[in-house]
């Protein structure tokens, strides 16, 4: 089992912080996930909180609360922790949370946010 796996993925928008469009660079690991501006810098980190089996609609129920910011809805295929296919993780980037969901078999990772660098 290796601990060390990394996935990057980018999620071109307007940053929070420098209000330029550019790519965010989300890093998510076992226990720890951050998005990173591409232009000025600025890093929100999350730290891992809790981790379950869900239903699909926790998703949905997330995409659906009121937020100051843009909801972000990325996808990643990967071997799943849980059931060890390889398919489709769902991933939400909100402000406060940080969620990735297997498709497959629905065990979950929830992040929640801790701090911001700039
Ligand atoms: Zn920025
Ligand atoms: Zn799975």
């Amino acid at each position: 089992m290796t601990n060390v796996e990394k996935w990057v993925l980018n999620y071109p928008t307007k940053c929070y912080h420098c209000q330029k469009y550019a790519d965010q660079i989300i890093e998510i690991y076992t226990n720890q996930a951050f998005v990173k501006c591409s232009n000025c810098g600025a890093t929100r980190y999350y730290l891992i909180r809790k981790i379950s089996v869900e239903e699909e609609n926790i998703l949905e129920l997330e995409k659906n609360k009121k937020s100051k910011y843009d909801i972000w809805y990325l996808e990643k295929e990967a071997t799943c922790y849980n059931c060890k296919k390889n398919g489709i993780q769902d991933i939400l980037v909100t402000e406060s949370k940080l969620i990735v969901r297997c498709r497959n078999c629905g065990f979950s990772r929830y992040y929640w946010f801790h701090m911001v660098s700039i």
